[in-house]
């Protein structure tokens, strides 16, 4: 008899979500919970993430806390809830980000570099080094990261981000080579273009359309095919986080629609 797959593929995981209130987060948070998992969110917008606990069935499903990932106290006191809530940990999706600040390189202040610094990178580290001293001692653990095609390619717009991103993907692939043989896999997600509200904040316009934006202006049709869904991009962490990848660690997932091996990768 062929074997059936399970439509619950993380039925009794334990995960938490960082940047889960919004985007590609909130969008990672339903699907881990439709597919069996209960789920820590851990952001800073407190208003949204209690909101998606509570639609997601409360505190035996859902879980929000105030954790700002560049503080390693918080981030510690996330995967602890995890821990004390539900009995353990395993998923980390390290998911939480801002948009690059754009300038000339010989104009931009060093500053901006800082500031998204403690988000995008020491916020990750953060997460992998306390989702570790859980996942250690237990032999088991799914890591994700999300970077960017801006963590593969130049031209996108804010050097700071791709910075930020490039760095992302090594520290992703230099950890798993050290988890594997505590049978943890770390795996990285570099999605294109996905329409969340992180377009709608600094330095893009506050009403903006992801269409409408300058950076995207030269070909509006192009575009449009080129962004994603947040789902899209919730798929990808399923499968990372599922057994279904139980082969897969320190690889990057493009999750572009193949646009940045165009070279005119906008068009
Ligand atoms: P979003 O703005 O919808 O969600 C980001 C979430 O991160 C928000 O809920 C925000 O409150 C949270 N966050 C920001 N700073 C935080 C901090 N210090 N501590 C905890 N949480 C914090 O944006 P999104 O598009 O869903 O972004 C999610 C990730 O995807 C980011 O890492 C982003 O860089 C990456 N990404 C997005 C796109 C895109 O086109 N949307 C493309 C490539 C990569």
């Amino acid at each position: 008899m062929a074997a059936v797959r399970s439509t619950m593929r993380l039925q009794g995981r334990v995960a938490v979500v960082t940047g889960g209130a919004s985007g590609i987060g909130k969008a990672t948070v339903k699907t881990f919970v439709e597919h069996g998992a209960r789920v820590i969110i851990a952001d800073i917008q407190d208003a949204l993430g209690e909101s998606l606990a509570h639609e997601l069935g409360g505190p035996g499903v859902a879980r929000y806390i105030h954790c700002n990932v560049s503080q390693e106290g918080h981030v510690a006191a996330a995967v602890d809830l995890s821990v004390n809530a539900f009995g353990g940990l395993d998923i980390m999706y390290n998911n939480a980000g801002v948009s690059g600040v754009h300038g000339a390189i010989d104009e931009i202040l060093v500053e901006n570099l800082d500031q998204q610094y403690g988000v995008l990178l020491r916020g990750v580290f953060l997460g992998m080094k306390h989702a570790a001293r859980v996942m250690k001692p237990a032999l088991k653990g799914s890591i994700i990261t999300t970077s960017s095609v801006a963590g593969h390619i130049g031209g996108m717009g804010s050097h700071t981000y791709t910075t930020l991103k490039h760095a992302l993907t090594g520290l992703t692939r230099s950890v798993a080579t050290e988890l594997r043989d505590y049978q943890i896999r770390v795996n990285n997600i570099s999605p294109g273009a996905v329409d969340t509200p992180i377009w709608s904040k600094p330095p893009f316009t506050p009403s903006s359309n992801l269409l409408n934006l300058p950076f995207f202006q030269s070909s509006k049709e192009g575009v449009a095919r080129m962004v994603s869904r947040p789902e899209s991009i919730a798929n990808a962490a399923l499968f990372l986080a599922s057994d279904e990848s139980s082969y897969v660690s320190g690889h990057c997932l493009v999750v572009d629609g193949s646009h940045m091996l165009h070279p005119n990768w906008a068009m």
